[in-house]
């Protein structure tokens, strides 16, 4: 085997191990330059990925390069010669950062040359596994920008950071430029209904240039774009006039771009060209560091024990903003009805807080979600219509009533234009199943979950 073949072998086993844009991220443009007794030296696109791989993935590698020559027991990384390493990645920060004590979140406001909102800022942002990658990546942005990583595209379901930490890259990058570079944040509906109206003022030549003049634009949840087919086509120009001048783009999104199935193909596949960084759920550690720091910098005078936390942070694993909304409720119910903070009454009260949610829920909450996702009118996904595209969003609709709400098969039937059971039993079944071998679907459920749940 040679060195090439035997890296190929390498990757398969990589790429279904590990998510893909972390594969296309790191191992992009990768090889094995040079092969030792017992070792072999692989090379990598930048200083970033290779400071990345060696801590994340060293022992992985090792591994599968030993399932084809046992005797290897050492690697070594290299960035590849004509890459000169430029990026100096930030420690990773898992203690919470002592400026906090300084700082008063709840007094903020938006900026009017750049639209940022400051109070989002590292200073007040978690590194924790679920969005470390997003994280390091924004950071090599920062030092590099508009050269390495363009666009930077970050995905992630709601209420899990992506708004925070772009913005929090605009506002480090404002306090490293002053006002010698353009910034600029827009929301993708603002976005959208500025397009709509310049076009209807007949004042699109303002648009243009607010947006191709600046150094870095900043669009968060570009998911609203779709079908928008006006917007696309400004966009896709504005983009890629910034593109060319290497000024930066950074991209929200609650799904991957592979995910934004209405998008026209030539943005999608400028999206996939940059760095894809996802961010996911906070694991249990994140979320008590969360808190601490909530508690820290907006309720300074409440002292709550690790034990109680924990109680507060095992309940909304799924989204932060519900975790700090949960915190801010408990401490103010506690204060009205004059409570001791104990664990018991902190539970009592959690559970208070929970049980009315899931009891809420309405089915057709549950549909107008579905058809919202998949950009389909709600009355189509109830109509006995044949149509191709119709078929798997109002199987999940089924499917969520069935397994979400909990409905009997005949209910749904009935809810959803008196169908016959066995078709609801039939597209149950039908979901469950794909779901064990489609991972895009798990990640489509969950973000259509995700969007119920934050909604009622
Ligand atoms: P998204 O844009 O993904 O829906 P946001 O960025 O609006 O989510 O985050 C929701 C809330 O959670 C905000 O108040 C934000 O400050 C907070 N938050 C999210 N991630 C973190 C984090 N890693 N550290 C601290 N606060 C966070
Ligand atoms: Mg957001």
């Amino acid at each position: 085997m040679d060195n090439k073949e035997l890296w190929q072998s390498v990757l398969g086993e990589l790429e279904l191990q590990i998510s893909k844009p972390n594969f296309q991220t790191w191992f992009k443009n990768s090889s094995i330059t040079e092969k030792g007794d017992d070792y072999v030296v692989v090379s990598l696109e930048s200083s970033f990925a290779q400071e990345w791989v060696e801590n994340k993935y060293d022992k992985l590698i090792l591994k599968l390069i030993r399932n084809f020559e046992p005797e290897i027991k050492e690697i070594h990384y290299q960035v590849q010669p004509q890459n000169k390493p430029v990026v100096v990645i930030t420690k990773k920060k898992t203690e919470l950062p002592s400026e906090i004590d300084n700082l008063n979140i709840s007094e903020f406001s938006i900026d009017q040359k750049t639209n940022l909102n400051s109070r989002y800022t590292f200073q007040n942002f978690i590194v924790g596994s679920n969005n470390e990658l997003a994280y390091s990546a924004t950071m090599a942005v920062i030092q590099e920008l508009g050269k390495k990583y363009n666009p930077l595209f970050i995905y992630g379901g709601v209420g899990l950071g992506k708004t925070h930490l772009v913005q929090a890259a605009g506002n480090e990058l404002r306090k490293i430029y002053k006002n010698k570079i353009g910034i600029r944040y827009v929301s993708t509906e603002t976005f959208v209904n500025e397009v709509i109206n310049g076009i209807k003022n007949k004042r699109m030549d303002d648009v243009k240039n607010k947006y191709r003049k600046v150094d870095v634009l900043i669009i968060d949840d570009i998911q609203f774009i779709a079908g928008k087919e006006k917007t696309q086509e400004e966009f896709f120009h504005t983009f890629n006039t910034l593109y060319e001048n290497n000024k930066q783009i950074i991209i929200s999104s609650d799904r991957s771009p592979y995910l934004l199935s209405t998008l026209e193909e030539r943005l999608r596949s400028r999206f996939e060209g940059g760095m894809v960084a996802d961010i996911s759920y906070p694991d249990f550690e994140t979320r008590m560091a969360i808190l601490k720091l909530k508690i820290q910098t907006q309720h300074s005078s409440i002292f709550l024990s690790d034990d109680i936390l924990s109680l507060i942070a095992e309940k909304f694993p799924y989204n932060i903003r519900e975790l700090e909304g949960a915190l801010t409720r408990l401490l103010g119910i506690v204060k009205i009805r004059k409570l001791n903070p104990t664990k018991e009454n902190i539970g009592a009260l959690l559970n208070e807080i929970t049980n009315q949610r899931i009891m809420m829920i309405a089915p057709e909450l549950v549909i107008k979600s579905v058809a919202e996702f998949y950009n389909i009118p709600e009355k189509d996904l109830i109509s006995h219509s044949r149509k191709k595209e119709l078929i798997k969003p109002r199987q999940i609709v089924m499917y969520l009533l069935r397994e979400y709400l909990k409905y009997s098969f005949p209910t749904i039937a009935r809810k959803l234009g008196d169908r016959d059971h066995t078709t609801i039993l039939h597209a149950y079944n039908k979901i469950n199943q794909d779901l064990i071998k489609n991972h895009l679907l798990t990640q489509e459920i969950n973000l259509i979950k995700e969007k119920i749940y934050n909604r009622h």
